[in-house]
C-alpha cells in the first residue's frame, strides 16, 4: 500500500504487534509524544498490556480480532521479526504497516536476509543453503571447518545454531536443527560484536546512533557499552552500511543491524543479522539521546520528523537476565538508570530489565 506522506495527529493510535518488553517501551514513548498505543499479543501476560491503553489479547491468525484491530489503530507496527507473513499482508491491506511486509520477510528468514544482503553488496559470512545432508557435507568441503549450521526461521539468542567443529559432528547437527532448510555460515573469527541502531522516515530522513559493542554471555546479550572501542573508519563503515540497508528496503522505522568485525591490518565488517524493531542494544539511548530508539520508531511510522540521535555521554548498558533482577536495589547508584520490564517470574535466560550506566 502506498504511503501517505502526512504525519499521524497527536491523539492517534499506533497498533503494535507483540507485547513484550520492547513493545512495553514502545508504548511509553508513544504516550510522552500524545499517540495511543493498542498493543496485540496472544499472551495475556504481556508485559505491555500494563502500560498501554489499548489491547487486544488474540491469536495472529485470528482474522475477526485483526479486522477489529485494523479498524482501530491508524499505522501498524511491531516489536518483533517473526510475525507470520499472513497476519502482517491481512492488516497491510487494511492500514499502513511500518516498516513494510518486505522488511518482515527479509528478517525472518535467514536465506532471504543472506540474498538480500549480498545482492545490496553488504558483506555476511560465506553461507550456503543446506536442504539435505549431501547438502551439508558439500557446504562444510566448500566453506571449511569450524561452521555454524542455522535454522532458517525463528533463531534468536543463539537458539537453532550449532557449531561444527568435526566433519563427523555434521549429521548429528543436521537431525538437531529443525525445520529444514538450514544455512551453514563459515565460522567468522572476529573479535568483537558491534551493532548499529538506525531510523529512516516516510520522507526518507536517515539518523544513526552511535556504534554499540556488544558482549553476549550464555548467547544472551548482557552489556552494551558505546562508544565502541573501534576505529573511526570502522565506524563510519557500519553507519554506512546499515543506512544502505534502510534505504534499499524503503524502510520506515527504527532497524538494528549487528556486525562480526573482523580483526586484520584494517579490519573489515560482515553483517550477522538485520532486525527491523528497536533493539536491545540500542536501550542505552533512553538514558543519553535526547531521542532514544522507542520515541524515533514512534516518531518515524508517525510520518514525524526523526529526532536528533547525538549522545550526549558515555554509556553501558547491562541487561537484568532472570535472578538477577531480585538484586537490581544493590546495583543502582547515581549513575544508573534502571527500566524494569514489570515482568512477574525471573525465570533463567528471560530478560527481567536492564540498567544504563553513564561512563564519568
Ligand atoms: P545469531 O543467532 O545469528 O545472532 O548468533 C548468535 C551468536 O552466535 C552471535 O552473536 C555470535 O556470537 C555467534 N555466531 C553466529 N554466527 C556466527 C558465525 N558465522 N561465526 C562465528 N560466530 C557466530
Amino acid at each position: 500500500m502506498s504511503q501517505p506522506l502526512s504525519p499521524l495527529p497527536p491523539g492517534s493510535t499506533i497498533g503494535i504487534l507483540g507485547g513484550g518488553q520492547l513493545g512495553r517501551m514502545l508504548s511509553l514513548a508513544a504516550s510522552r509524544l500524545g499517540l495511543r498505543t493498542h498493543i496485540y499479543c496472544p499472551d495475556p501476560a504481556s508485559p505491555a498490556f500494563e502500560v498501554t491503553p489499548h489491547k487486544t489479547v488474540a491469536a495472529y491468525d485470528d482474522e475477526t480480532a485483526l479486522a477489529a484491530f485494523a479498524e482501530a489503530v491508524d499505522v501498524v507496527t511491531y516489536e518483533f521479526e517473526n510475525v507470520p507473513a499472513a497476519t502482517a499482508e491481512f492488516l497491510a491491506a487494511r492500514k499502513p504497516l511500518r516498516p513494510g511486509a518486505n522488511a518482515l520477510a527479509i528478517s525472518q528468514d535467514r536465506l532471504a536476509e543472506k540474498q538480500f544482503l549480498s545482492s545490496k553488496n553488504i558483506p555476511v559470512a560465506p553461507w550456503r543453503a543446506v536442504e539435505s545432508l549431501a547438502d551439508l557435507e558439500a557446504a562444510i568441503a566448500d566453506l571449511g571447518l569450524p561452521a555454524v549450521l542455522k535454522t532458517t526461521r525463528l533463531g534468536y539468542d543463539g537458539k537453532g545454531q550449532r557449531v561444527i567443529r568435526a566433519a563427523d559432528e555434521a549429521a548429528a547437527a543436521f537431525a538437531a536443527l529443525q525445520p529444514h532448510p538450514l544455512v551453514l555460515e563459515a565460522f567468522m573469527p572476529f573479535e568483537k560484536e558491534i551493532s548499529v541502531v538506525i531510523a529512516r522516515n516516510g520522507a526518507g530522513e536517515v539518523r544513526a546512533y552511535d556504534v554499540a559493542e556488544n558482549v553476549h554471555r550464555d548467547h544472551i546479550l548482557f552489556t552494551s557499552t558505546v562508544p565502541a572501542d573501534i576505529a573511526p573508519g570502522v565506524a563510519r563503515q557500519a553507519a554506512m552500511l546499515a543506512k544502505v540497508i534502510v534505504v534499499a528496503l524503503d524502510y520506515v522505522g527504527v532497524l538494528g543491524v549487528e556486525f562480526f568485525v573482523i580483526p586484520g591490518e584494517r579490519p573489515t565488517l560482515v553483517v550477522n543479522e538485520i532486525a527491523p524493531r528497536v533493539h536491545n542494544s540500542g536501550h542505552w539511548t533512553e538514558a543519553v539521546c535526547l531521542t532514544d530508539q522507542f520515541e524515533q520508531h514512534m516518531r518515524a511510522v508517525a510520518l514525524w520528523p526523526l529526532g536528533d540521535p547525538a549522545r550526549l555521554a558515555d554509556v553501558v548498558m547491562e541487561n537484568l537476565i532472570g535472578d538477577e533482577v531480585l538484586a537490581l536495589p544493590a546495583r543502582l547508584d547515581g549513575d544508573s538508570q534502571p527500566h524494569l520490564y514489570g515482568k512477574a517470574e525471573p525465570r533463567p535466560g528471560r530478560k527481567m530489565g536492564h540498567i544504563n550506566r553513564i561512563r564519568r
